[in-house]
């Protein structure tokens, strides 16, 4: 058995923990803690702002390499998974990665998934777990989140955090119509809006094959409008 006690951070993508636990991991929340990130379905094709890259082999390694980067200047210890993203399972087209009443559909990657994480169990256990809360219905967040829930919950804690930059899309009322599905009988816990905000759109950036303007000023929007960075919880 390896070092007990660690923080994991389940990222369904390369770029989710940047875009929604930057601000906490920034302020220091998790300080003093052995930090550990997974990226979930790191084989991907999808790379839009980077047109040179063509091979789901050449995507997935720069994008992998972009969230190394990352890791490296928080000092998250990380490995990838490895499982494909939606769109290399056959989901046709954006609409259908996205699912309307956030309810999660039947996949088969699922049990895969929890396989993966029950592995990953035998080797160390962690401390508690951050999974992604399902705003906006992204299939691979709603997949992940239910894993997280069956393989982690009766072992530690778990926190969701509210996904980036779907959030930040949202209109106020719109956010909050969400919230009151996804985050039914959980209580917030804000990162207060801080000097970390800068720090951590500046982290985004360096996701340059798929993080654009737009999408930095979704996670600036969201931040002013609710205060902080938020994540939910148990009790
Ligand atoms: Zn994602």
């Amino acid at each position: 058995m390896s070092r007990r006690g660690e923080v994991w951070l389940l990222s369904p993508h390369c770029d989710d923990i940047a875009y929604s636990l930057a601000g906490r991991l920034l302020s220091g929340a998790e300080r003093g803690q052995h930090v550990r990130l997974l990226t979930i379905f790191s084989q991907s094709r999808f790379a839009p702002y980077a047109p040179t890259l063509r091979s789901q082999a050449q995507i997935s390694r720069w994008r992998q390499a972009e969230e190394a980067r990352f890791c490296d200047a928080l000092h998250l210890a990380h490995e990838c998974l490895d499982l494909a993203e939606a769109p290399l399972r056959g989901y046709p087209d954006v609409d259908s990665l996205f699912i309307a009443d956030g309810a999660t559909p039947e996949d088969p990657e699922l049990e895969r998934l929890e396989q993966r994480l029950r592995q990953r169990l035998e080797q160390a256990r962690p401390a508690r777990v951050y999974a992604p809360l399902g705003v906006g219905g992204h299939i691979d967040h709603l997949l992940t989140r239910r894993a997280a829930q069956r393989v982690f919950a009766a072992i530690c804690p778990l926190l969701f955090y509210e996904d980036l930059p779907y959030a930040g899309e949202l209109s106020a009322h719109a956010l909050a119509q969400q919230l009151a599905h996804t985050a039914q009988g959980l209580r917030p816990l804000l990162t207060p809006l801080a000097d970390w905000l800068p720090e951590k759109l500046r982290h985004l950036a360096g996701y340059a094959s798929q993080v654009a303007e737009k999408d930095l000023a979704a996670v600036a929007t969201h931040a002013h409008s609710i205060g902080g960075e938020r994540v939910w919880t148990l009790g």
